[in-house]
């Protein structure tokens, strides 16, 4: 069952991580706007500069400017951007002190759009992308120039830049939008669940994920760029800080998480000294990042890679203790930690500049983390599973245990010590009937041991069957004696027991016959049954003496006063 539910979560996550993001075109929509890049010169206006590019370089990666001031120009937009439909320019937020961007129209004339740090979060769509619209003026945008300062250039200086029409920006904010509020419905779900749950558990690992939930929202929150909506005027630098942050605290939670969850063992020893120094270098490189940048961010970011680095390295060992030790949970882990690691290494690729940023590659951490939260909740539903199995087995083994302890093994009778337990406190007067077979030595001498164990179990038989009722006990005191104890208005007549027992087939067809002593009386006490025994027992010797196969009554013993 909990096999199966993993397998339908695993194929939703993965259906929401493939099919969504690389079939529909969110967050870069529109038509490429390629850009060249010169550092910044302050004496050139702007206007020379939308006409005069000799000096931008087109082929080199942004990254290798390193941070600064600069110029980036789109030289060659779509033909006729902007003369029927007012012209979006849509491109990724990334971390700088203040822009221009200023569009250049077929007629020669030039717009300014002035985007510090508040406009650029202002100006924020879903999916953190900057979505600027230019004034129309149903003439042609031909050109594009940023003017950028303070570019940390960590990423980039201008991400993927795009033309787009209103309708291509609202396009991808609806299917964003629809895709983040998921997210955050499941996180939220996920997070009062987990904390209902832990209300009743109690387990560290419970609160390490609520944690990491907490944090993998306020990531999905703040890389969406949704915060903008509460949060109005956060600088957009701000915003970044707290994407910092909240997936550094996600992962250092992720791995916690992991820690608390796992059986004792995984994580002991020199795994479980890496984890540690690992979630606390995650918070500690995230925290000095959003501390710290712009100063050095791109070495703060290198170190924060490589956090990340670390983590995917320290999963490694974790999985193969995880197996060497036989984990019930291997299986799970792995599934749920498999699309984090493929996109936390994409990510790292990407911040090394191994790869092109793309979009999706920000974004996907979210959708990833998303599958890693919903097996990770199979994988606590599978664990509260074998806890409640653990317990149910403890207590069938407990019932199993009194059960035996409480029982005569060769009868399955009570035995002497839970007939006692059972008797003694009883309300009311009660009848005790001690039968106690006859000549039982002769019977062993003539048909053996075995023989003779045969002749108990059937007498046994045959008093639980005559004896069967409400509040009625049944034991088999010791040897061949055996006790019955029934609320005296419901009394038994010990008549109907001899007729019964002697009308019971017996091995060889012996003839088993007994003698039965009987008494009424309270049974409060200990003391009651001492001397309720002792008067019924008397009776069995008289029911001997007077020949056997017969009972004897010792008659009603009044309560003490
Ligand atoms: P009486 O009519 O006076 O009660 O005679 P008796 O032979 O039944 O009484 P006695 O107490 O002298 O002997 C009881 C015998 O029951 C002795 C013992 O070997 C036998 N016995 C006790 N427990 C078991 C048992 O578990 N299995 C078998 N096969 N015999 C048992
Ligand atoms: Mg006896
Ligand atoms: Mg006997």
């Amino acid at each position: 069952m909990g096999r199966l539910l993993a397998v339908i979560i695993l194929c939703l996550a993965w259906a929401t991580l493939w099919a969504t993001p690389a079939r529909a075109r969110a967050g870069a929509v529109g038509d490429p706007a390629p850009v060249c890049i010169a550092r910044a010169d302050p004496d050139s206006s702007p206007s020379a500069l939308l006409v005069n590019s000799a000096h931008f370089d087109c082929s080199k990666d942004q990254r290798s400017f390193g941070p600064g001031d600069f110029d980036v120009l789109a030289p060659s937009l779509k033909p006729g951007a902007g003369q029927t439909w007012p012209a979006h320019v849509r491109f990724g937020s990334v971390w700088q002190q203040n822009a221009t961007l200023f569009a250049l129209y077929d007629d020669g004339k030039i717009a300014r759009v002035p985007l510090d740090e508040h406009a650029l979060t202002r100006s924020l769509s879903l999916g953190a992308i900057v979505d600027v619209r230019l004034p129309y003026r149903r003439i042609a945008v031909t050109r594009l120039l940023w003017r950028i300062q303070g570019s940390a250039n960590v990423r980039g200086i201008v991400l993927g830049p795009h033309t787009a029409t209103a309708t291509q920006g609202w396009q991808s904010d609806l299917l964003l939008g629809a895709l983040y509020a998921g997210f955050a419905g499941l996180c939220v779900a996920l997070l009062v669940f987990n904390l209902a749950l832990w209300c009743a558990l109690r387990r560290p690992f419970q609160l390490a994920y609520c944690g990491m939930v907490l944090a993998l929202l306020l990531y999905a929150v703040t890389s969406s760029g949704a915060v903008a909506w509460w949060w109005p005027s956060i600088s957009n630098n701000d915003r970044i800080r707290f994407n910092y942050l909240a997936l550094g605290l996600s992962a250092a939670a992720a791995l916690e998480f992991a820690r608390t969850f796992f059986e004792a063992g995984v994580f002991e020893g020199r795994t479980g000294r890496l984890a540690r120094v690992v979630s606390i270098a995650l918070i500690a490189s995230a925290a000095t990042f959003a501390v710290l940048a712009p100063w050095q961010a791109r070495l703060l970011d290198r170190v924060y890679a490589l956090t990340f680095v670390a983590l995917l390295a320290t999963v490694v060992p974790v999985l193969i203790k995880a197996w060497r030790l036989r984990s019930s949970y291997l299986w799970l882990f792995a599934l749920a930690w498999g699309a984090p690691i493929a996109f936390s290494g994409l990510r790292v690729a990407a911040s090394m500049g191994l790869i092109e940023w793309s979009f999706w590659i920000d974004n996907s951490t979210v959708m990833a983390m998303l599958a890693e939260s919903m097996l990770s909740s199979v994988a606590i539903a599978y664990r509260i599973h074998l806890l409640s199995r653990e317990r149910d087995e403890a207590r069938e083994q407990e019932i199993a245990a009194r059960l035996l302890a409480d029982t005569d093994p060769l009868t399955g009778l009570l035995n002497r010590r839970a007939f006692l337990a059972d008797a003694i406190g009883r309300a009311g007067d009660q009848k005790l009937i001690v039968v106690d077979i006859d000549h039982f030595k002769k019977v062993n001498d003539a048909i053996g041991h075995d023989g003779g164990d045969e002749v108990l179990r059937i007498v046994a038989r045959v008093l639980r069957t005559a004896a069967a009722g409400n509040g009625v006990l049944v034991a088999r005191l010791g040897g061949e004696e055996f006790a019955i104890l029934s609320p005296a208005e419901q009394a038994l007549d010990p008549r109907d027991l001899l007729d019964a027992l002697r009308e019971a087939s017996m091995p060889f067809d012996l003839t088993v016959t007994a003698s039965l002593g009987s008494c009424t009386g309270p049974m409060t006490r200990e003391t009651d049954w001492k001397k309720l025994y002792s008067l019924a027992d008397r009776a069995l010797f008289a029911a001997k003496t007077a020949g056997r196969d017969r009972a004897r009554d010792a008659g009603v013993l009044a309560a003490a006063a």
